[in-house]
């Protein structure tokens, strides 16, 4: 049995149950209210991925070449990388690319990239002690970060994984965006996400593992890309 999990952008432990979710009284963020949804794993685990199709085969691309403007190197570790488009992509430009799912469904979408990519939970891989730690240039949490048991370890293994001067990129969509499309967009996103930060959020979860801000983007999802020393 766990603990009640403590705020994991700001470690407080003063969270305001009122389920489905809970608020952080120190900082205002909200996660999915312990304990979390028994049905998850299954969920997460058991998604049907759906082939990419053309525009999401080109906003992947877009994401590649907007990397590339930000790094030299081109080795890329996606966490959660579902339907493998961005992946694909940076292969495709030779990019040596890696990643980690939880669904067994995500091989079928990367066929030839099986040797690099991993079904299993970033929160329990070795990311700190394991052979490929600091050598990514851009470790990436596209719409998987809110997934996450805990937000804070996500940000810390992807930490332990980049290279000196790589580069976090993470697109998810802030709480009150999610408000502005209806009233039970965030309550829609259960059981499967369980953070709902606010873009403040965001900011300070990766300030807090020593990362520079480089870019915010507003968009479908907002887009944040900060740099390791
Ligand atoms: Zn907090």
């Amino acid at each position: 049995m766990h603990d009640a999990p403590r705020c994991p952008i700001c470690d407080s432990r003063d969270l305001r149950a009122e389920p489905p979710f809970a608020s952080c009284l120190a900082c205002g963020c909200v996660q999915q209210s312990w304990p979390f949804d028994a049905r998850r794993r299954d969920i997460l685990t058991g998604q049907v991925i759906a082939a990419p199709d053309a525009n999401r085969i080109e906003s992947a691309r877009g994401i590649i070449d907007l990397l590339q403007s930000h790094v030299h190197g081109r080795r890329i570790f996606d966490v959660g990388f579902g339907d493998g488009a961005v992946l694909a992509a940076g292969a495709r430009k030779s990019w040596q690319v890696a990643g980690i799912d939880l669904a067994p469904a995500c091989l079928a979408g990367v066929p030839d990239l099986e040797a690099t990519i991993e079904i299993g939970d970033f929160l329990t891989r070795d990311n700190e002690r394991g052979d490929d730690a600091g050598s990514y240039d851009v470790v990436m949490f596209s719409y998987s970060l809110e997934q996450m048991d805990d937000a804070n370890v996500a940000m810390q293994g992807a930490s332990a994984l980049l290279s000196p001067g790589g580069i976090v990129y993470v697109e998810l969509v802030p709480l009150s965006e999610l408000h502005d499309r209806g009233p039970d967009r965030a309550r829609n996103e259960l059981p499967q996400r369980v953070l709902f930060p606010e873009a403040q959020h965001i900011r300070e979860l990766l300030w807090k593992h020593g990362l520079t801000i480089e870019d915010e983007t507003v968009g479908v999802g907002w887009r944040w890309i900060a740099r390791s020393r």
